[in-house]
């Protein structure tokens, strides 16, 4: 139903799109990297968008950021380094502090005044990034890999897409420099865009993961504001196995009272629907 009020529209294909009624825009302006505004919808909270995408909802935001945390981290045998590349609007971070063994998160993320809004107007996000346990560095993911060696037990990736700024980070050689930050037993978890408005770019990520990381898994999630309502996400290591290495134990000692995550959800995220393990596998033919 199309209406004269404000509204937030996303088109994901030439005919097919999301929208969002709108109360009022919050702000809007230019930053050093991208196009941000933050508005005020009816029924989902804030919306933050970068470069006109949809990039949170406070109403669906936990879903993202529960998976791209605790799948990683519910893999690893002692997650105590991690790097979260992007994740500016602190969501991520928020979930990796829930993490009693991790000593260390450097979060590097290249827009500085992304995090300056999350911290003003999203704090339900935003809550940890003051955790002492949080180092903030406003750089670009890309270089920030290219000296670390053996450094980083789970590397996260929650960046834009693979154009401008957020290219980089889909590329063969930071691969490479991912696999070489990380320790022994490390893990790597990034958002890799939709299967099924995006199958290109999911084709050319995994052909990538794959030549660099030994093990590479995608698990998938469902986002009501994304583009299709499914989001996929890659899982790589040199020898983790995200569902035979799964700590349940560890899970469910820590109890942490999520919404979205749970045992099942970790085991039962890795089945993938048929064409979207055709085009995963198309690399290997
Ligand atoms: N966490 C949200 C979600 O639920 O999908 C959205 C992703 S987060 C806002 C994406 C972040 O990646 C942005 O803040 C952007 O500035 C950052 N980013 C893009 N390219 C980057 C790069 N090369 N290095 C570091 N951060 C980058």
């Amino acid at each position: 139903m199309i209406d004269d009020g404000l509204t937030y529209t996303e088109f994901h294909s030439k005919g097919m799109g999301l929208i969002l009624r709108l109360k009022r825009c919050i702000t809007s302006f230019d930053t050093k990297f991208q196009r941000l505004d933050l508005y005020e919808t009816l029924d989902f909270g804030k919306l933050l968008t970068l470069d006109n995408l949809v990039m949170v909802t406070e109403k669906d935001e936990f879903i993202y950021h529960e998976m791209i945390a605790h799948v990683p981290l519910f893999s690893h045998k002692n997650p105590e380094n991690v790097l979260v590349i992007g994740g500016g609007d602190g969501g991520t971070v928020r979930e990796v502090v829930k993490h009693k063994t991790v000593k260390n998160v450097d979060m590097v993320e290249i827009d500085e005044d992304v995090v300056k809004i999350s911290k003003k107007y999203l704090p339900t996000m935003s809550c940890e990034l003051d955790n002492p346990k949080v180092n903030l560095y406003f750089q670009d993911g890309v270089k920030w890999v290219e000296d670390k060696e053996n450094y980083y037990d789970v590397i996260i990736i929650d960046s834009t897409d693979p154009v401008s700024i957020g290219e980089g980070l889909f590329t063969s050689e930071f691969y490479r420099n991912c696999l070489k930050s990380l320790k022994p037993g490390g893990v790597l978890a990034n958002q890799t865009e939709s299967p099924f408005h995006n199958p290109e770019w999911v084709e050319a990520t995994y052909k990538k993961l794959k030549k660099v990381f030994p093990i590479v898994k995608m698990f998938t999630a469902y986002v009501p504001t994304y583009p299709a309502g499914v989001w996929s996400f890659g899982f790589c290591s040199k020898d983790v196995d995200p569902i035979e290495n799964f700590q349940e134990e560890r899970y469910k000692e820590y109890n942490l009272k999520l919404k979205y995550y749970n045992n099942d959800i970790h085991k039962g995220a890795f089945a993938v629907p048929q064409f979207v393990k055709e085009l995963i596998n198309k690399s290997e033919v």
